[in-house]
């Protein structure tokens, strides 16, 4: 099969064919129609992150179809159904996380498109129990970025609680979608650009942002909560500086540059920062639950498997307006 495989760590994708894989226990053949491209692509190429699976096949926003099922797979799929491969794709289901409903804490946790192959590539093989079905609504591109963007986006907006005002850090992919249902919620949404980014202020004003600005600048009123999609180790100390009391900072990424120090009396009065590492299943049903009904409506931009390299420096360089998704089983 074609595949898109990334050799070493800070070199271009290498277009190759390498042997189609065999679903073993418990495990899905999923013909992939299209995977959508995630910042945490760029940090893998990069070498943001330790031990990669090397020679890997990149890509954790996977759709496509059941090919073929695995001995003991989750009878909960049939062949051509059409499934979502998301960035968690295996856990051990016993250690001390996995039995406090945090899988997504899992101490030997397998991760699609890092450590385990993902969706650069005409098929992928999953373990049935981290796929889903997808909501009917979306077509095969659209969906794709949800299966990251929303997933782990939507849990980082969950660890705001019930947030009435809300600041965002860094309007990307995971931003736009996330805004959308905590509009659909009743919050009010602040969102900080870069300074001086007045398109990307525009458009969020446009989804209904109640104020927009620069991460220079200061809110009208204090925040009761501030997500950072955003890389940049000092937008922490800005956006706990902008909390009302008892406020949360939740960083969403998966890398951050370094965080300066700050006074004390930015956290007193119980303001708390936090991470968010991963999804767990729950996030992924909750959140494909209720993204057809907002509806959360995500912008694409499709690029043929072949172009892979092309649509990750795309990204990296910021001239993508939209998602970029790779396009596969008609490429
Ligand atoms: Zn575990
Ligand atoms: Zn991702």
């Amino acid at each position: 099969m074609r595949a898109m495989v990334l050799d070493t760590p800070k070199q271009p994708l290498q277009a190759r064919d390498v042997p189609k894989p065999k679903p073993g226990r418990g495990q899905l053949l999923v013909r992939v129609s299209s995977c959508a491209v995630c910042h945490t692509d760029l940090h893998v190429v990069d070498g943001e992150l330790p031990n990669p699976k090397l020679p890997l096949i990149l890509g954790h926003q996977i759709v496509g179809r059941v090919e073929e099922i695995g001995e003991q797979a989750d009878s909960k799929f049939q062949i051509g159904d059409r499934v979502g491969i998301p960035w968690l794709g295996w856990t051990d289901g016993e250690c001390f996380y996995c039995r406090s409903n945090r899988e997504n804490l899992c101490d030997r946790a397998r991760f699609t498109g890092y450590t385990i192959d993902g969706g650069y590539a005409e098929f992928a093989v999953a373990d049935a129990r981290f796929c889903f079905h997808l909501p009917e609504h979306y077509d095969d591109v659209d969906v794709a970025p949800l299966l990251c963007a929303g997933l782990i986006g939507y849990r980082s907006y969950r660890k705001t609680g019930d947030a009435h005002r809300l600041g965002i850090y860094g309007f990307g992919n995971a931003a736009n979608l996330i805004a959308q249902i905590a509009l659909y919620e009743g919050r009010e949404l602040f969102v900080f650009t870069r300074p001086g980014d007045k398109a990307t202020q525009l458009s969020a004003k446009k989804l209904g942002a109640i104020w927009t600005g620069g991460s220079d600048e200061q809110s009208p009123e204090k925040l009761d909560a501030a997500i950072i999609f955003a890389s940049v180790g000092p937008l922490v100390p800005a956006a706990l500086h902008a909390l009302a009391k008892g406020g949360i900072v939740v960083c969403g990424g998966i890398h951050m540059s370094d965080i300066p120090s700050f006074p004390y009396v930015d956290l007193w009065g119980e303001r708390m920062i936090t991470s968010v590492a991963n999804l767990t299943r729950r996030d992924a049903e909750e959140f494909l639950e209720i993204a057809p009904r907002v509806p959360v409506l995500t912008k694409t931009e499709t690029f043929p498997l072949k172009e892979a390299n092309t649509a990750l420096e795309k990204f990296r360089s910021g001239e993508l307006s939209a998602t970029a998704v790779l396009t596969i089983s008609d490429s």
